[in-house]
């Protein structure tokens, strides 16, 4: 009897592409270790792959993939890859691509959560009655809804705002509790009524046709625990699972993940309980404790070599991360030489902070005697809060470098920075058609579609400007009402504002402070109710304070036309900035990470909402940032910091003092630069290291010249309350400590004496550059520049 290979049915059974691939020898194998390879190998059954950052747990589990693929074991239909974002589900499927040399087509269901989600409840909306094409709700949107709702149950909306009942509706669907299962110890919540609320809005979002984020799992996973036969169908589809970033995972996922592998346990899931961020979204670290109890037998590897960061970086890490308790706890090891410690380093202020960096990226970029060369590519600034980000922005478009920021629109190209700039494009040139397009009814002058049209037929039909053809309107009274008065009222704004561009002496910042106030646009945004019109207010503020490094509004919207431009060619090499939570699973030769300050980061709100269990999450925040980086970790703080407008002094993050001192290099802070504010916050001086080597550490910090000069520079000057200035940036009542005829520097204009002095500006007569105005903090005594390394 001949014998029968079970195995050659098997390829017998496959295309015939599919059998080449199988007998080609396996590339992507070579270079895993031999704990990636037993993960790779280990296809069926449960796979638990617990370890720490830079282990290559994303490398194994897309060799994983390529491995099903090649073997013939999962079309690319069947495999089921979750991961944390889009971007990373088309990384990985590169990824596979190039492991298998050829294009991976159709792994539609390679994707996050919500995304796999959205696809599965278009096919069975029914089931959970809504219609296929239901819409997905953005926060706005929900939060808007809950207060209709709130106000229509006679609640005290002040006492009970809207974002409070949505952080706990948030709350129950990440524990995947729909109304009927909120459990009866939390009745007491929002005054009584939230379940009550829960189970209205669940009724509105129905009427709706909608859904929120929230119930894109919540209603397939009622769909998977009331409909077996749909279950069924989605089991025999995915025959296998694998899951990234598998600590990050709320109670309603892991409920998805575990109806889904119940059937054929083929399940994978990669994660590491140190880098678990997302425990205000409801993240649980115990689903992995809980992983090998709920699928027995399951293949638990640990990686332990590192193969992303030096030896200093992993150290730093850990050296942060033993601080926290309730660890699982683990030694990674990597083969890499010591390379570069990680450097710490104080500054004075943010803007300080900021100038530091981009010196630093471009010293990066051309390569110094201590650093090899890098590309923009390969530099990262990962902040703890999005409102650190502006003052790079700001830095970066000021010395022409181009950066991007991940996980948000770019400070420019927000819509109220957009329309103030088109105010701003009208008054330098009034026949800039497109901004006259983009702000002739915003705010709302009562000009309509058609108004709007019959303005641009006239243009068109005698060849003029839009505005030019907006008096012609007027003229010849083709509108009438409020909105001709409102209409006339912009135009002849915009010509006072044009004529005043045109003025010697004009200060270009009061100027578009006034643009934005006389044009209604400013009031606009105070009048509007909904949460982003604070932050709305606050980015115009930035924007003003922007300006201040601009001679003229002119020069301004040149530069950032010319930013904005060069940045469109997509091969242009660019520095990343973004959130920590963002930075999740990627990795750069160079990160800076910056405010290190307590408050900051650990985030005063975290800690105050969530304790002990917060502060630690943040720390493993810090985990997370420092073992991005490559080759070099930069960490920073400052002693004042601008936040919402205001200035605050703070204190260098306690995870400072975590740091190992021995694999941290201390460096001088360059200098004198931003003075004027924040003496408090020197005055207040720093909190002590609890390490010996910490204290070392901070020692050298303000034992070192710059910062005692920074010191001795912020005590002569008690610090200035922008805050109760009389409008948004020009404080007239600070006082320069300068008098007329002292010599000054200043960064780019070089030496000059002061020839006029007015509140916080000077006139300064450069020596090279001629007579221009200038913000006293922008520039330091002559004497001081002398020993100021520049
Ligand atoms: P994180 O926890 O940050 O998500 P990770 O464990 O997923 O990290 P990967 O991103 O997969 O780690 O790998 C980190 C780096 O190490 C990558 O550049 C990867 O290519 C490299 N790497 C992983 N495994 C190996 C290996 N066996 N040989 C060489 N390089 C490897
Ligand atoms: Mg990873």
């Amino acid at each position: 009897m001949t014998g029968f290979d079970e195995s050659e049915a098997f390829e017998a059974a496959l295309p015939l592409s599919r059998r080449a691939m199988a007998a080609r020898p396996a590339p992507y194998l070579d270079d895993l270790n031999p704990a990636q390879r037993a993960a790779v190998d280990a296809l069926d059954g449960p796979v638990l792959m617990l370890a720490g950052a830079g282990t290559g747990k994303t490398k194994a589990l897309t060799a994983r993939i390529a491995h099903l693929l090649t073997t013939g074991r999962a079309r690319p239909n069947e495999i089921l890859a979750v991961t944390f974002t889009n971007k990373a589900a088309r990384e990985m499927k590169d990824r596979v691509g190039r492991l298998l040399g050829e294009a991976v087509e159709g792994m539609p269901w390679m994707g996050t959560f919500h995304s796999i989600s959205v696809k599965i409840l278009r096919r069975h909306a029914e089931l959970v009655g809504l219609k296929s094409n239901f819409t997905i709700l953005d926060t706005d949107d929900q939060i808007r809804l809950m207060k209709q709702l709130i106000v229509a149950a006679n609640i005290d909306e002040k006492r009970w705002p809207a974002r409070m009942l949505a952080g706990l509706i948030d709350g129950w669907k990440n524990r995947a509790l729909t109304p009927q299962k909120v459990p009866n110890s939390e009745a007491a919540a929002f005054n009584h009524r939230g379940t009550e609320l829960y189970e209205q809005y669940q009724e509105r979002l129905k009427t709706l046709n909608a859904v929120d984020f929230g119930d894109l799992l919540l209603h397939v996973l009622t769909i998977f625990q009331t409909h077996p036969d749909v279950l069924a169908q989605y089991q025999r589809w995915f025959r296998y699972i694998l899951v990234d970033e598998y600590q990050d995972t709320n109670v309603a996922q892991y409920l998805w993940l575990r109806l889904l592998a119940q059937a054929h346990h083929n399940i994978c899931c990669v994660g590491d309980d140190d880098q678990s961020i997302y425990g205000w979204r409801g993240a649980e670290v115990g689903n992995i404790l809980r992983f090998e109890k709920d699928f027995p037998g399951a293949t638990v590897i640990r990686l332990e070599q590192n193969y992303r960061s030096t030896p200093h970086i992993l150290a730093a890490a850990s050296g942060v991360i033993a601080a926290n308790a309730g660890r699982l706890g683990k030694t990674l090891w990597t083969e890499v030489e010591d390379g570069h410690k990680v450097r710490l380093i104080g500054h004075w202020d943010g803007e300080e902070e900021a100038r530091w960096i981009g010196e630093e990226v471009e010293r990066l970029q051309k390569g110094t005697r201590d650093f090899r060369r890098m590309s923009l590519n390969d530099m990262a600034i990962l902040v703890r809060a999005s409102h650190q980000m502006r003052a790079f922005e700001d830095r970066f478009l000021t010395i022409g470098l181009p950066y991007r920021v991940i996980g948000g629109p770019r400070f420019y190209e927000r819509l109220e920075v957009r329309d103030a700039m088109a105010y701003f494009r009208l008054a330098v040139s009034p026949d800039d058609d497109l901004a006259f397009e983009r702000v002739v009814n915003t705010p709302k002058r009562g000009l309509g579609d058609k108004a709007q049209q019959t303005i641009q037929v006239i243009a068109r039909q005698n060849g003029v400007t839009l505005a030019e053809a907006a008096r012609i309107l007027l003229a010849e009274g083709g509108i009438s009402g409020k909105g001709a008065g409102q209409l006339r009222a912009f135009l002849d704004g915009i010509e006072r504002w044009h004529q005043a561009t045109l003025r010697p002496g004009q200060s270009h910042i009061e100027l578009a402070e006034t643009i934005l106030e006389e044009s209604g646009y400013t009031e606009m945004w105070q009048q509007d109710k909904t949460p982003e019109a604070p932050g709305r207010l606050e980015n115009l503020k930035s924007l003003i304070e922007g300006l201040e490094e601009f001679d003229n509004l002119q020069g301004f919207l040149e530069h950032v036309s010319l930013i904005m431009d060069n940045d469109s060619e997509d091969a242009v090499e660019k520095v990343s900035i973004m959130t920590l939570h963002a930075a999740k699973g990627l990795e750069f030769p160079a990160v800076f990470l910056p405010g290190w300050e307590d408050g900051l980061f650990p985030s005063q709100r975290s800690m105050d909402e969530s304790g002990l269990k917060g502060l630690e999450e943040e720390r493993r925040l810090a985990y997370v940032g420092i073992t991005r980086a490559e080759e070099l970790c930069t960490i920073s703080f400052a002693a004042n910091r601008r936040v919402y407008g205001q200035w605050q002094s703070a204190l260098p993050s306690r995870f400072i003092d975590e740091l190992p001192g021995e694999h941290v290099e201390v460096l001088t802070p360059p200098g004198l630069y931003g003075g004027g504010f924040g003496a408090a916050g020197m005055a207040a001086g720093f909190g002590g290291g609890s390490t010996i080597e910490q204290k070392a550490a901070k020692a050298d910090v303000y034992n070192s010249p710059g910062w005692k000069r920074m010191q001795a520079r912020g005590a002569e000057r008690p610090m200035a309350q922008p805050q109760e200035a009389r409008n948004m940036v020009i404080d007239a009542t600070a006082v320069s400590s300068f008098v007329l005829d002292d010599r000054v520097f200043h960064q780019k204009f070089g030496y000059g004496t002061v020839v006029g002095i007015e509140g916080d500006k000077l006139d300064v007569a450069f020596d090279k550059a001629g007579v221009k105005k200038i913000v006293a903090r922008f520039v330091v005594g002559a004497a001081q520049a002398d020993d100021v390394p520049f």
